[in-house]
């Protein structure tokens, strides 16, 4: 029995969990599409934890490699040292990446991702003697971490505001959800090309000689699904291309099969220079992330002059043995199981069933792409989030996760998920909508 007591010391900085100390739902067990709860009760993930846990729980291919690893090499110094397992995840997770995606930078997390992506966008523009591109542009509504880089180039105003200027020389494309346009709109909604050619507003504000980087999430998830409209990643590309700008697609969740394709960029045909992941790249078990690079960016700093190349970067537990070695039982299990696109099979399933929720009161959108949907609820008036939140409790209490963000309800379950616990999620999460919440 868990007491307020037991949970006194751990600082959960996240405002929606202030309720929690005095309600604890504690997880003490997972396997496959279930957690089971300190109450002894099982719970369909809905969410592949926080969109990472894409070949579901405890799953024996990465659980054996964490154990066999940690017996045997338990860390190596990445500075002048290293150890077989990160170079050979390295060249398995550019195998499945996009052509020309050549190496990877390691990171510990999605944030540090992001941080890592944004430093070599602006020293490969040092480096190619493009010395004034010192601008970077986000999008509003973009989530890119908690980090100082991240929070800048991100769009959501609350979680800036405390800290100031942050990085400096930062602008922001708009957001791509346009309700009208996008009611229970199924994949991607029209008009993608007109909202790309905001970024030519931008860049005839500032000048291209002084941009480095555009940084997008492909489906921008955290807040809240919205789905690039048709074209818009495209016109993004061509008009980075145009103006020597680098794409960043920030893949931290869209990457590792979430769409039906290993990466977005493939998904949906366009090409980034850079690309951002962590989550799926372990399964969620253990933190580690990874920056991919065309050789283009690559080749620049290992064969440019060398007073130019001065790029110190790296973090202690970069391409750690143990994170390695989960990495490639992950790996294994989505290849073993086709799991890097199975969402593409079950799509048009998972489209259906999530749209015949058009139903229950107070929806007010819905919207999918691959193996993610999103339901968005008419808030209650003056008491914004409680909705979604009143929506989460009861899921929870009746077997099932689910993740709010504002008044949207996000789904994003394991790529492992089967029909039948496809039709056990929406029939649970009908349940909850009808009942008045
Ligand atoms: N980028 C994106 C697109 C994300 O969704 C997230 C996390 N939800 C992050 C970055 C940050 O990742 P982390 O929480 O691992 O730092």
């Amino acid at each position: 029995n868990t007491t307020p007591n037991d949970l006194r010391a751990f600082w959960m900085p996240f405002t929606a969990n202030r309720q929690f100390k005095k309600e604890p739902r504690l997880f003490v067990g997972a396997k496959d599409m279930y957690y089971t709860t300190h109450d002894g009760r099982q719970v369909l993930d809905g969410t592949a934890g926080l969109w990472c846990v894409n070949a579901g729980h405890c799953r024996p291919k990465i659980t054996e490699a964490i154990r066999e690893q940690a017996g045997e090499l338990d860390y190596a110094p990445a500075f002048q040292l290293g150890h077989p397992k990160a170079f050979e995840l390295a060249n398995r997770l550019v195998d499945i990446a996009p052509d020309g995606m050549s190496h990877v930078f390691y990171t510990n997390s999605g944030s540090e991702s992001v941080d890592t992506a944004l430093k070599i966008a602006l020293a490969y523009q040092r480096v190619k003697g493009e010395g004034t591109r010192f601008r970077l542009i986000g999008r509003e509504r973009g989530y890119h971490g908690i980090n100082f880089g991240g929070m800048s180039v991100g769009g959501i105003v609350g979680n800036r505001k405390m800290f100031g200027t942050l990085l400096t020389g930062v602008d922001h494309l708009p957001h791509t959800h346009q309700p009208a346009k996008n009611a229970f709109t199924k994949g991607q909604p029209e008009h993608g090309v007109e909202l790309a050619d905001e970024l030519e507003r931008i860049v005839a504000l500032h000048d291209a000689s002084t941009i480095a980087a555009v940084i997008v999430e492909p489906v921008a998830g955290s807040t809240g699904v919205l789905i690039p409209p048709k074209g818009y990643l495209q016109r993004l590309r061509e008009i980075c291309t145009k103006h020597g700008i680098l794409l960043i697609f920030d893949e931290v969740i869209t990457g590792f099969g979430r769409l039906g394709a290993p990466f977005a960029a493939q998904y949906f045909d366009v090409k980034p220079d850079i690309i951002t992941t962590a989550k799926g790249l372990t399964n969620g078990v253990i933190p580690m992330g990874a920056v991919f690079v065309t050789s283009e960016i690559h080749d620049a700093f290992m064969t440019g002059p060398e007073h130019l190349i001065e790029f110190a970067h790296g973090y202690t537990y970069s391409g750690n043995p143990i994170a390695s070695a989960a990495g490639l039982g992950t790996l294994d299990t989505y290849k073993e199981e086709g799991l890097l696109t199975r969402a593409s099979e079950l799509a048009p399933y998972w489209e259906e069933q999530l749209h015949s929720l058009r139903d229950c009161p107070n929806v007010i959108d819905i919207r999918n792409i691959g193996l993610i949907g999103a339901i968005e609820l008419q808030p209650i008036a003056g008491e914004p989030t409680k909705r979604a939140f009143n929506a989460f409790l009861q899921a929870y209490n009746d077997g099932l996760l689910i993740r709010t963000t504002g008044d949207i309800i996000a789904l994003s379950p394991p790529l492992i998920i089967t029909r039948d616990q496809i039709d056990e999620l929406f029939a649970k999460l009908r349940k909850v909508l009808m009942n008045n919440i």
